[in-house]
């Protein structure tokens, strides 16, 4: 049985008081979602104090992005360690937005999830494809391809605790959702993948949808066997949208 995740990726929005009122609220509403893991990925600047805003709750803060390095000469990057140092224990890697925009490429997503994994900490894996793509039949060819870079050389504890997120770039923030069928058919393709490399990996990892989930939609896409939550941008920014969302998780 796979525990359901709720991430909310906060992307790059916020202020002190913004954030202070959006985890009021989370905290206010959160009892409608027992049972599934909550997390808020705030921008890396912000990680601190969201940290403490949740002490002593069971909601999880994660990071949007984090460099593979342990230290050094890397201007402007954050390690892992120094996201350990304010309790993240998720790192979103490999999200559309940094592969298109920063040029991240699968060897360096799968350099970042392995070096997550090598840290304690849990990679929330992205991968998805672009509307050309999925229209010229090619969607499981690119999320295979994207998936496969950061699963080769991972071992079976590694490939099963590691996230995935099904994130078709065409329905991130656009309003456009997958239909559930569409996302559904990609799940499993996504875990027979590592199926593929260890069954009980397969059994075991969870795979989240990402692309205008919303309070309306999210029922039925969790409601699918191979999904088994969401990452959300937009919607996670309002309080009630969000907790409604992970309700639909639980
Ligand atoms: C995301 O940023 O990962 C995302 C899925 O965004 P949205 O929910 O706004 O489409």
């Amino acid at each position: 049985m796979r525990r359901s995740i709720v991430a909310g990726n906060w992307k790059m929005n916020g202020n002190l008081e913004v954030n202070a009122e959006l985890i009021a609220g989370i905290l206010k509403e959160k009892s409608s979602a027992q049972g599934i893991e909550v997390l808020v990925c705030p921008p890396a600047i912000y990680v601190a104090q969201v940290s403490g805003l949740l002490e002593g709750s069971d909601i999880g803060v994660g990071a949007q992005n984090a460099s593979a390095f342990e230290s050094g000469a890397f201007t402007g990057e954050v390690s892992l360690p120094m996201l350990a140092d304010f309790a993240v224990r998720y790192v979103i890697v490999g999200h559309s937005e940094r592969r298109a925009l920063f040029a991240e490429s699968d060897g360096q997503v799968a350099e970042k999830a392995r070096a997550v994994l090598l840290a304690g900490m849990t990679p929330i894996v992205c991968v998805g494809e672009t509307l050309e793509e999925r229209e010229a039949g090619g969607t499981l060819e690119v999320v295979s391809r994207q998936l496969r870079a950061v699963c080769d050389g991972l071992d079976a504890d590694q490939l099963a605790g590691m996230v995935v997120a099904y994130e078709p770039v065409w329905a991130i923030g656009t309003g456009r959702t997958a239909t559930p069928e569409q996302a559904q058919e990609v799940h499993a393709a996504l875990r027979a993948l590592i199926a593929e490399a260890d069954g009980k990996a397969g059994l075991e990892v969870r795979i989240l949808y990402g692309g205008s989930v919303n309070a309306e939609n999210a029922a039925q896409l969790f409601d699918k066997p191979d999904i088994d939550g969401g990452l959300v941008g937009g919607a996670s920014l309002k309080a009630k949208d969000f907790i409604a969302i992970c309700s639909a998780a639980a």
